[in-house]
């Protein structure tokens, strides 16, 4: 009996990707011994060639090529989520479209699967070719979130993966609208194992992700996975009143040796007054972050909608 496997590929502005990816893959596919594969194309809402060149390899290739495409630009995230839903295989693994995740290391992830693992990762070994500065702030933001969450998010991880079946349907039972996958396939537990290589160059078109697209994934990654920022603000508001107490028990003590003082200083009660308000609204607006993200989860919206499919 041949297994199958489901290959999710995300895809957004991808018109050249699409195909060289597809031919990649069923290049590798012959080493896959007793697999068969099934593709979940997932257009998110790409309004270049990206759909047409999926519905060329789902007629050439109607047994086993599939796709969806979504009504507009939901995220990967969403995209991903998509693909796990519709994905039937025994193994799944989600890919990118422009072949930084190299099929070639599928042969080697099945083989940790044989030995039990229900997940095997991958994470980059060294980081060539990203702008120092991403470089840095990646690093910092994997050191930050490992020490305030519970969750382990691996530093490098991609989203590149391979899972057995038991694994995708406890992933599945998230049904979390914010989903920050990173975080939820660690959280599920499971034999989890990552295989690092070599970051490689995109084969055609260019990333989606900038610097600020990439902070705001760092604050879903905080958000979703940690509540030290509302800790945070009862340890800082702790400290701060306890400082004012010991302030005001110096005034009284001064007064009662001194007798009263002439009024000096302000300047300081001014700077005082502020310093303390900014910190205040500082964290009402942290509250405020974790309110919006009960928001979004309250609203029960789809994570996606989809246009068409086949
Ligand atoms: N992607 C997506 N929706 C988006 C952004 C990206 O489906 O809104 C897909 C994209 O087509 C690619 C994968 O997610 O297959 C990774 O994107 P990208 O290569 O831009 O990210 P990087 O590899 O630079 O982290
Ligand atoms: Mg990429």
């Amino acid at each position: 009996m041949c297994k199958v496997l489901s290959v999710i590929v995300p895809c957004y502005f991808e018109q050249e990707c699409v195909p060289k990816f597809y031919e990649a893959m069923q290049a590798v596919a012959p080493q896959l011994k007793g697999i068969e594969l099934e593709y979940w194309f997932v257009n998110d809402g790409s309004t270049d060639g990206t759909l047409f060149q999926m519905q060329k390899l789902q007629e050439q290739d109607p047994a086993h090529v599939h796709y969806v495409s979504f009504s507009r630009n939901f995220g990967k995230e969403a995209a991903m989520y998509c693909g796990l839903q519709r994905a039937t295989g025994d193994y799944v693994t989600v890919m990118d479209a422009d072949l930084q995740d190299p099929p070639d290391l599928l042969p080697k992830m099945f083989e940790y699967i044989d030995q039990g693992y229900d997940c095997v990762g991958t994470r980059r070994s060294d980081r060539s070719g990203e702008p120092p500065l991403r470089s840095f702030l990646s690093r910092q933001f994997y050191k930050l979130i490992n020490k305030i969450s519970e969750t382990e998010i691996v530093d490098g991880a991609r989203d590149f993966r391979l899972m057995t079946r038991r694994m995708v349907d406890a992933v599945l039972q998230m049904s979390e609208r914010n989903r920050f996958s990173k975080g939820l396939f660690s959280w599920v537990g499971f034999k989890t194992m990552y295989i690092p290589y070599h970051n490689r160059e995109r084969v055609a078109g260019t990333s989606s992700w900038n610097l600020r697209s990439l902070v705001q994934y760092s604050f879903e990654g905080i958000i979703n996975f940690s509540t030290a920022p509302l800790d945070m603000a009862f340890t800082v508001g702790l400290v701060l009143s306890l400082l004012a107490f010991l302030g005001i028990i110096f005034l009284i003590v001064r007064w009662i040796v001194l007798g009263p003082v002439a009024h000096t200083g302000h300047t300081a009660l001014g700077m005082l007054i502020l310093f303390a308000g900014g910190l205040n609204l500082e964290f009402t607006g942290v509250v405020g972050k974790y309110v919006g993200k009960v928001m979004g989860e309250v609203k029960q919206r789809p994570v996606y909608i989809v246009d068409q499919e086949r």
